[in-house]
């Protein structure tokens, strides 16, 4: 059988206060972490990001105020945790760095996306070292300290472009930087840990990969060390059939495909980055997605293939939707105007949903952010009609067969009876079926739905 390699990644929660570090470190060791990779403290990305914009304002005493706030916090658990005075200073360095940052920014007034990402940075950057230090502990406790923790800079690894902010990573880059990691790990002597969200351009400049982008550096080096299991270790017990805020009949579902997982990542259910799952199911690794406050609880295991394949698995809502409904008398008997029209979207880099057509109008539904570019209806109007209305949501089903299913569509409008859907999208794929509504709904028809096929099966 093929030895286990196992990356587990902790989420902000988990890196919250000492406790929850330690029950997290608790974990590595249960479940034999070969990589942890680690998020920022819970609220210290968006901390930086504060003082970052402070700084570029000059309030400088509001600035310090959040650099004292992040300092105490980490001051604060790397006293709880016990560390070594070696641990101890390189936090302090890191603290000295974010000083002189901000400093920085003060006088150049550049808070442009390099220098933020640079400053993010010093989230997962601090919350990893003392999580090393956590996990040390705990192999001392349990006797098994023959294992030694070693702290990597991921951005001597994770080597990305130089879209701050956003950055692309360069998988062969990090495939042949962790190679002498892969050997050690095989000596069964050493075990790692590394920063999620952070990378590095070739010339050693920091770069981010976006909010929320820790998973997806963990499953890259699941990827790139060939890794037997990608473990997300968070503050929810799994994936759940739709969000229990919503619906407190919610349940959390054991397995799951790849395919419906990022159905529902890309309808804004928030348990994974939904770039996550492109290593995974590269790779096939399966993916468990767990609560490291119950850590005993069953989790969720996405896999490529699963044995049960519900009708419906689960049921995800998008909202902030506009619908978007083009027109012209010109479309009629000719070609070319979907051409024309996505070429704007393209344009204008916005990705559309959903889409239906008639032979002379187009609708599509986007995120309502898109609409602050006032450019793109412009763009538009040259050509068509433009029709906007807002304060919609996308209601979606999740599951298997959709499209090869006999009377789904009447037990879906059963359910919704006598709410007014505006548009429907079915059919170009078997694990979704899509309804268009008004935002406010939105909630009750989820509960409706959840009932009829996922509560009362
Ligand atoms: N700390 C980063 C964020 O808050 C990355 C992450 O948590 O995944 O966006
Ligand atoms: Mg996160």
């Amino acid at each position: 059988m093929e030895k286990p390699l196992v990356v587990s990644k902790f989420g902000g929660t988990s890196m919250g206060d000492a406790t929850a570090m330690r029950q997290s470190a608790q974990i590595a060791v249960r479940q034999k972490s070969n990589l942890v990779v680690v998020s920022a403290t819970a609220g210290t990305t968006n901390s930086l990001i504060e003082l970052v914009q402070l700084s570029e304002r000059r309030e400088v005493t509001k600035a310090e105020a959040i650099q004292d706030k992040i300092f105490s916090r980490h001051k604060k658990l790397a006293e709880e945790l016990k560390v070594s005075q070696t641990v101890f200073g390189s936090l302090q360095l890191m603290f000295e760095e974010i000083q002189s940052l901000s400093r920085g920014i003060q006088l150049l007034r550049d808070a442009s996306p390099r220098v933020l990402d640079t400053v993010m940075s010093l989230g997962e950057r601090m919350s990893s070292l003392l999580f090393a230090e956590a996990w040390r502990q705990v192999l001392m406790e349990k006797s098994l300290d023959e294992v030694k923790i070693h702290w990597l800079d991921a951005r001597e690894y994770l080597i990305t472009d130089d879209q701050f902010g956003r950055a692309k990573p360069k998988l062969e880059v990090l495939k042949r930087r962790v190679m002498p990691i892969i050997t050690e790990i095989h000596s069964d002597k050493a075990a790692f840990v590394t920063q999620g969200f952070i990378g590095a351009t070739d010339e050693g400049t920091t770069t981010t990969l976006g909010r929320g982008g820790s998973d997806y550096s963990a499953a890259l080096f699941a990827e790139a060390l060939g890794a037997t299991a990608l473990e997300i270790w968070t503050d929810v017990p799994g994936i759940a059939t739709t969000d229990p805020r919503i619906c407190p009949g919610a349940k959390s579902i054991s397995e799951i495909s790849f395919t419906e997982t990022s159905e529902l990542a890309t309808f804004g259910a928030k348990v994974l980055h939904p770039a996550t799952l492109l290593p995974a199911l590269r790779q096939d690794i399966p993916v468990f997605v767990g609560s490291t406050f119950e850590p005993d609880q069953k989790g969720t295991w996405v896999r490529h293939w699963v044995k049960d394949q519900p009708l419906i698995r689960a049921i995800a809502t998008r909202k902030k939707q506009v619908l978007l409904t083009l027109s012209t008398p010109d479309m009629l008997q000719s070609h070319g105007f979907l051409y024309q029209i996505f070429k704007v979207f393209n344009d204008h880099k916005v990705s559309i949903d959903a889409v239906t057509t008639s032979e002379v109008s187009v609708s599509m539904t986007l995120d309502d952010s898109a609409l602050l570019n006032k450019k793109l209806v412009h763009d538009l109007s040259q050509f068509a009609e433009v029709n906007v209305e807002d304060n919609l949501a996308l209601v979606a089903l999740i599951g298997n067969q959709i499209n090869h299913t006999p009377g789904l569509a009447k037990r879906v409008f059963d359910s919704v009876d006598n709410i007014n859907v505006r548009m429907i999208c079915l059919g170009a794929s078997r694990h979704n079926f899509c309804l268009l509504v008004k935002e406010e709904m939105a909630n009750e028809i989820v509960q409706r739905l959840h009932r009829t096929f996922i509560e009362n099966i």
